[in-house]
């Protein structure tokens, strides 16, 4: 059986990344959020796009004012720069401008002596402190050269980046087309959750959980919906499912039960078999399978077989599906989960066979994590306790207990729950 690190490499060295060339579209800067960068963004525009002030105050020479902390300076004020407004005069020795936050510097002047260290009378101004040479000046392409790169390909846009583009001016950018994710379960006992459940059935709620962790990933899921365990149904969903998507996930069906078709319908589809089992705990059934392009489907589609159990299809797919489809995705860098030092506020156990996640609470207390194990059975087919899940203690194998107050590592699904008492905020603020 793979480990669970031998796993993540197999899955990492079988993503192919949607291409740059093929799978883009353009939108525009009210739907760039969360989308990825396909092409580099350069701009014609410096930044500054021209000499301005950092304040409000008076543009000088520092020439003029550099000895003024002996005896204040008093100059002319010749013009005032409002920003948005161009400057109409040199500035000549012994003269100022009145400018103000953002206005462009004047020619002549090449320091900003800011309001406060100033006293005006009509139109002269006494500069009561000596200025740093060039100081409160933001200098044209300071900032950034035109023509050289502003944004990279591969990183995802959120308000920074939006910023960014609004101020180059560019209202419509390329980026890679959300990755299409098929979705479906399979199970003769799966009803839909708004069908009337006969005795033996359960609502097929992976499907909907899956949809919702697909979509905040940033890929468009698609809902194949139940299939039984028959397998040429089986065989015909999943045919079906390769043409439309870069990615299959199914729930179900993949243990060694003898309803367990997946691995064989696979096979059967010319599908290259990975991974069949990890040992991991919840979701040691696991199959990764890939299908190299056909008349059918002509891009690569990555298989991802979900064991059926509720908690360990999620488990899975945080552990596995979700760094795959961001790599897919065209991210170029952060796919895997991230893990967080923490301290256990409770006693954990495992059998220490398999690299064990037990979900729960991950709290923040005065910077530091804790970790609160979920109360109630930790069965693979119990979700009601997954409810408030942002993290998931991990016992590598061959450790069989944390007692409490131990430090441990958590992943992290969700934002920790913030517990820093206000005492030690205003402290750390202050
Ligand atoms: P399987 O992997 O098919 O052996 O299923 C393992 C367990 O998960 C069984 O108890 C199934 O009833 C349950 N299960 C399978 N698929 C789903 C699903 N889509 N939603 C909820 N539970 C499921
Ligand atoms: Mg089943």
């Amino acid at each position: 059986m793979l480990s669970v690190s031998q796993t993540e490499t197999i899955i990492f060295n079988l993503v192919q990344p949607l291409k740059a060339q093929r799978d883009v579209e353009v939108v525009s800067l009210l739907t760039a959020l969360d989308r990825i960068l396909a092409a580099p963004v350069t701009s014609a525009l410096d930044f500054p796009h021209w000499d301005n002030s950092a304040m409000d105050g008076y543009a000088v020479r520092y020439e003029d004012v550099k000895h003024c902390n002996e005896q204040p300076v008093v100059l002319e004020i010749v013009e005032e720069i409002p920003a948005g407004i161009e400057p109409q005069k040199s500035i000549q020795p012994g003269q100022a401008a009145r400018i103000l936050t953002g206005a462009m510097m004047p020619v002549g002047a090449d320091t900003v002596v800011i309001q406060e260290q100033t006293q005006r009378e009509g139109n002269r101004v006494s500069i009561l402190a000596a200025p740093k040479p060039q100081e409160f000046v933001r200098h044209r392409a300071s900032f950034y050269q035109a023509g050289s790169v502003l944004l990279s390909p591969g990183i995802m846009l959120n308000a920074p980046e939006i910023a960014i583009l609004a101020a180059a001016q560019c209202t419509q950018m390329t980026v890679y087309r959300r990755p299409r994710v098929a979705i479906l379960s399979t199970g003769d006992e799966l009803a839909t959750p708004d069908q009337p459940l006969q005795p033996g059935q359960i609502v097929d709620s992976n499907q909907y959980a899956l949809a919702a962790l697909v979509a905040q990933t940033g890929a468009e899921p698609f809902q194949v919906g139940i299939v039984p365990d028959q397998p040429e149904a089986l065989k015909n969903a999943i045919a079906k499912a390769l043409q439309t998507s870069d990615l299959v996930l199914s729930s179900g069906g993949v243990s060694v039960g003898d309803y367990d078709y997946v691995d064989r319908i696979l096979a059967s589809l010319g599908a290259e078999i990975h991974v069949r089992a990890v040992a991991v705990k919840p979701g040691k059934p696991l199959t990764v399978a890939t299908f190299t392009p056909t008349d059918a489907h002509y891009k690569p589609v990555l298989y991802f077989g979900l064991p059926g159990n509720p908690v360990s299809a999620l488990v899975s797919f945080w552990r596995f599906v979700q760094p795959a489809i961001k790599k897919l995705s065209g991210l170029s860098r952060s796919w895997g989960p991230t893990f967080v030092p923490a301290r256990s506020r409770g006693e954990l156990r495992s059998d220490g066979k398999r690299e064990t996640y037990l979900w729960g609470q991950l709290y923040l207390v005065n910077g530091g994590y804790e970790f609160q194990l979920a109360a109630g059975s930790h069965s693979s087919g119990n979700l009601i306790n997954l409810a408030q899940t942002n993290g998931l203690a991990v016992l590598p194998v061959g450790q069989t207990s944390v007692s409490s107050g131990e430090p441990i590592q958590v992943m992290q699904v969700g934002l920790p729950i913030d517990e820093t008492s206000r005492k030690s905020q205003v402290a750390s603020r202050n």
